[in-house]
Order: C-alpha cells, then sequence, then structure tokens
C-alpha cells in the first residue's frame, strides 16, 4: 500500500515550519526534498570511504568505484537501459542536452539540416539547438501548442521532411504537466530517419519510463528532481550512437593513453565524464532510485494522478478568478497546476501563500516562448505535486488562494 504518512516520515524537511506554520511543499517540478536514505548515502560516503574512483589500487577507491558502478548500473535498470555503458553522469538536464547538441549534433548536422522541438520546451532544451542554428545554419522548426496544452501534431507532415535529423522534446511540460505523445512522435521521426532526444526532466521522476519501450536515442534528466542531490544528472544514449560520438570534455579520466601530441579514448560511456566526477552526489543518485523503485513507479504515477484530480477538482471553485493551463484528461496529464489569477501577479500570490508555508512557483518556469508567447503572460504560478503531497495540502493551497484573492480584491475595488 502506498502510505504517504509514512513516507512523509523519511523527509526531515517536511517537519519543519515557516513563519510558524508547517511547510506545504507544492514546488517539486523545481526540485524535489530528499529522503533520509539520500542524505545518509552522502554521509555514509564522506565519513566511511571517500576516495577518488577509477585508477585507485586501495580499499576506500575500490569500494568508492564500486559504489559509483553500482549506481550507474540502479540507473539503467530503472530507465529500462539495457546496458550501464549507456548511462553517461552530466550534473543535470541542461548539460545533458548540451553534450549532444555539442558532440553527435556539431559533427552529424550540416548547412540546411532541420531539427524538430516544440514550442513547450523548457530553455534547456532550446537555447543549445539556437546556438547550433545560427553557427551552422540548421533550420528549427516547432510542433505548436493547442488551446488545451497539448502538441498539435495534426500537421507533423509539414514539420518533418528528409533534412530533418534530430526531434528533441520534453516527455512531460514542466507548465502544462502534459504527458507528450512520444510514440507519435517517434515514429514520425523514425519514417524520416531522425533521431529522438527526449527530455525527461519530468517524466523520470513521476512515472515509470523505459527508454528502450520509448525507442528514444537520447534521454536527458536530473536528479534532484528525483529525490537525489543537486548537481548530477543522467544522459541516456542508444549505445550505437555513443560509439559514434566525439568526447565533449577533454583531460584525465577520459582518456586510455596520452602521448605529447595525441590521446585516444577511455571505454564507454568514460570517454564522456572527463575528470573526477561527483562521486558523492552519483551514488546519492543510487540510493534514490533505490527509494523510487521500493515505492514503485506505478503507485508513484497513480499517486500523483490522483492529487492533480483532486486539486483540478477543487480549483473549480475558483474558475471565475483564474486561468488554467494543461489538458484536463489525466491520462496526459501529470502533477503540474500552472495558474494565473486575474487580479494578483503570481509574484505576489507566491509571497502571499510562502507567508502560510506553502511553497510555489511563480514565474515563466523557465519556457518563455511558452509562457509569454502561447499563454500570452508573464508569469504563471505552479504548484506541483510528489510522492509526499496530500489531499490536505491541496485544501490548505486552495484555501490560502481563496484569502490571497480576496485580500487583493478587496485593495483593487
Ligand atoms: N527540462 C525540463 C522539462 C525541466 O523541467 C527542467 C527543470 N525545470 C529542465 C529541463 C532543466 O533541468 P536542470 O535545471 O536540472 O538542468
Amino acid at each position: 500500500m502506498f502510505d504517504v504518512a509514512k513516507i512523509r516520515q523519511d523527509f526531515p524537511i517536511l517537519s519543519k515550519t515557516v513563519y510558524g506554520k508547517p511547510l506545504v511543499y507544492l514546488d517539486n517540478a523545481a526540485t524535489s526534498q530528499k529522503p533520509r536514505q539520500v542524505i545518509q548515502a552522502l554521509v555514509d560516503y564522506y565519513e566511511g570511504y571517500n576516495s577518488n574512483v577509477h585508477r585507485g589500487v586501495h580499499a576506500l577507491s575500490m569500494e568508492a568505484t564500486q559504489r559509483y558502478e553500482e549506481a550507474r548500473q540502479k540507473i539503467a535498470d530503472f530507465i529500462g537501459a539495457g546496458s550501464s555503458e549507456a548511462v553517461i553522469f552530466v550534473r543535470n538536464t541542461t548539460e545533458a542536452i548540451n553534450l549532444v547538441a555539442g558532440t553527435w549534433a556539431v559533427a552529424n548536422l550540416k548547412t540546411g539540416d532541420e531539427i524538430l522541438t516544440t514550442e513547450m520546451e523548457h530553455h534547456s532544451n532550446l537555447v543549445p539547438w539556437q546556438k547550433l542554428a545560427k553557427e551552422k545554419g540548421i533550420v528549427l522548426r516547432f510542433v505548436p501548442v493547442t488551446d488545451q496544452g497539448t502538441l498539435d501534431i495534426s500537421n507533423l507532415d509539414s514539420l518533418l521532411n528528409e533534412r530533418t535529423r534530430l526531434v528533441a522534446f520534453n516527455h512531460m511540460s514542466n507548465v502544462l504537466g502534459t504527458i507528450n505523445p512520444v510514440d507519435e512522435l517517434t515514429r514520425a521521426a523514425r519514417a524520416k530517419g531522425a533521431l529522438v532526444l527526449l527530455d525527461g526532466a519530468q517524466s523520470v521522476p513521476h512515472m515509470p519510463v523505459n527508454v528502450q519501450e520509448l525507442d528514444c536515442d537520447f534521454m536527458a534528466f536530473s536528479g534532484h528532481k528525483m529525490m537525489g542531490p543537486t548537481g548530477i544528472g543522467v544522459l541516456y544514449v542508444k549505445p550505437s550512437i555513443m560509439d559514434q560520438m566525439e568526447p565533449f570534455l577533454r583531460g584525465g579520466e577520459m582518456v586510455k593513453q596520452v602521448w605529447l601530441e595525441d590521446a585516444t579514448w577511455n571505454d564507454l560511456p568514460m570517454k564522456f565524464e572527463a575528470g573526477t566526477p561527483n562521486i558523492a552526489d552519483t551514488i546519492a543518485l543510487g540510493a534514490a532510485v533505490d527509494y523510487l523503485q521500493a515505492l514503485d513507479m506505478s503507485q508513484v504515477r497513480q499517486h500523483e494522478t490522483q492529487i492533480t484530480a483532486y486539486a483540478l477538482e477543487s480549483f473549480r471553485e475558483l474558475k471565475e478568478d483564474l486561468e488554467m493551463y494543461g489538458p484536463e484528461d489525466l491520462n496526459i496529464r501529470g502533477g503540474i497546476v500552472s495558474f494565473y489569477a486575474h487580479d494578483v501577479h503570481p509574484h505576489d500570490l507566491g509571497t502571499m501563500l510562502d507567508r502560510e508555508g506553502i511553497a510555489i512557483r511563480a514565474g515563466h518556469h523557465c519556457a518563455m516562448p511558452l509562457v509569454r508567447d502561447r499563454l500570452g503572460k508573464a508569469a504563471t504560478a505552479r504548484a506541483s505535486f510528489y510522492v509526499y503531497n496530500t489531499e490536505e495540502e491541496v485544501d490548505q493551497l486552495v484555501e490560502a488562494l481563496k484569502q490571497a484573492l480576496r485580500f487583493f480584491k478587496g485593495r483593487a475595488t
């Protein structure tokens, strides 16, 4: 059984008070909280076997190496990668996507080639492609967003052609919560011989994800959004493609032989991990994956669907005052609720909720083309859920929202 009260006990921060009120943490799409087990993994490493990995011959180094590589295997199993060689450790989703842009794309795309992405991307899946477009004359095309907050894939034929080399899109939108149609987009990409990059920053932490079943070539995600520490992320690359990719950064660890004028590269995936890696945080991400596996990702998804259904229903009371975003169909909706109050700036709303101990996010959510240009707002407010959130917390959010709306409406008249 999915026991939220028990889960909450694993997260020390959830018993904190903010301005004298119990913390209600609803900013999980920005970063999640960490369970004791993850924090303990960091302490265990630094207290018990802190040491550099790979070349060491002493006991501490061998233990660190073993645990570091075990974490890689855990993550490979978690996303169904087939082999741990397909898992490259990076800092975060942003670095993962930059790695693909700076290696595979630089080597394989030429002037006039095309990349298809969407209007609902996080900047980290947009700005790296813009650089390539400017420097190499690559054409960027965008799948539009419907009024329901889904991708409009009715005109894929006009957006894809023989020059399309990559289709890069988010699995789940960090603004709308939309779970995008990977199957349709991947099939269409394959038909034109294009590769597929999935931004899994919002999907991997919240639902079962199997990269082989999704048939993507690249998948990027961040440890800090899935109960792991900051500073550790993952790039999955299909091994047949990784084999042909040049290194991203160059230096120690990523080489096999070095002469004064030349060098050969280490085995996969170490060829892409130059310098001393983020050992502690990688091992702790392994602990986060253990934690999520024990909860069972289908249960995680089910719990969040339930909370989201409850939130959408509760928000109906406020429909006169709020504009809501994202699809209503919970089969294609993750635990993210973005909204805009007609009478209150999202930042004021965020500040008032904070006074009640409720943490939400207000801003453009690093998706300006979507929020500013498509939704027509400088900012929206966003509540995002995880395994430890409860319906009572949604009630508190709605109550605090009502109060804030009353306060600002009173001032407006
Ligand atoms: N893509 C999506 C969909 C995201 O939600 C985020 C984080 N908000 C990112 C990419 C970037 O993640 P990071 O900042 O960890 O690189």
